[in-house]
């Protein structure tokens, strides 16, 4: 049988990089490619070529050399916020064998730059060992608490429920946690009761909700057409006007989801205002 994802070593040039990214001064991707196969994916976008976004999902290449070129790096640049990880997953399965991920927060945290993680996985947990209150803030992504649809978004990433104890441990911890609420996707998970238990869980963590709708990049709709074709036909065609910033729909969604936060007194933001 051939293996869903395969995976590879490359060498990078650059271990972080410059990001204009709200609230982070560098982005830093341990690896290329990302095992969750996120239907809804922007990232392959950043790359700009049709044979990488075909094949997203299935590949993931470690960056082997990544930590030795990030000590180098981090003698040169000044100090500031490091985003990890803006194109793919830090602690996608690859990471439970390589450490690349552990080992660049070890490098950054003992040179004193401050570290942002974005992940899907509770493989987060293995490092709370090096995550302090101080100098990290940690982002959960869920798109939905419900598993069925979990699993037709985000097919071979860990189950959303998965990360409810994991966010609950690091927020006893006292480490300053967030919800990343997206994308949130028309007449898919943009209802007030799929609202409602992610707010709740923020609300018991003291998690920020930040949240941002469908980003329909190149290649979004093309990754996501079966699923739409099976689950909403028609919605494909009506995608495209419904997720402009400036849309009817999104003014009235986001009213709909802030007042909803306010009445659990659960912190909140647009990620791209
Ligand atoms: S976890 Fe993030 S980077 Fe990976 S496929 Fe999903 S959306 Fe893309």
């Amino acid at each position: 049988m051939v293996p869903l994802v395969s995976y590879s070593n490359i060498v990078c040039k650059n271990a972080i990089s410059r990001s204009n990214l709200p609230g982070l001064d560098y982005s830093l991707n341990p690896y290329f490619g990302c095992e969750h196969g996120c239907i809804y994916c922007y990232s392959p976008s950043v790359f700009r070529d049709n044979e990488i976004a075909k094949n997203w999902g299935k590949f993931v290449k470690a960056k082997i050399n990544v930590v030795e070129i990030l000590d180098n790096q981090l003698k040169k640049l000044p100090k500031g916020i490091v985003g990890i990880s803006t194109v793919t997953d830090p602690y996608q399965p690859l990471e439970g064998k390589l450490q690349l991920t552990r080992k660049c927060i070890e490098l950054l945290s003992t040179q004193k730059f401050p570290i942002s993680i974005q992940t899907k996985s509770p493989l987060v947990l293995r490092d709370k060992d090096l995550i302090r209150s101080e100098g990290f803030d940690v982002g959960f992504t869920i798109t939905t608490l419900k598993e069925d649809l979990a699993r037709k978004l985000q097919p071979r990433a860990p189950s959303p429920s998965s990360l409810v104890q994991v966010i609950e441990e690091f927020s006893d911890r006292g480490i300053n946690t967030w919800i990343f609420l997206g994308p949130i996707i028309p007449e898919i998970n943009d209802d007030e009761d799929s609202f409602l238990q992610i707010i709740d869980l923020a609300e018991k963590t003291k998690s920020e909700i930040i949240y941002d709708k469908l980003n329909l990049r190149p290649w979004v709709l093309d990754s996501m057409a079966s699923f739409l074709e099976k689950e909403r036909p028609g919605l494909k065609d009506r995608l495209p006007s419904l997720v402009t910033r400036d849309s009817d729909y999104w003014h009235r969604l986001k009213v709909k989801l802030e007042d909803l936060c306010l009445k659990r007194g659960v912190r909140y933001k647009a990620a791209f205002p």
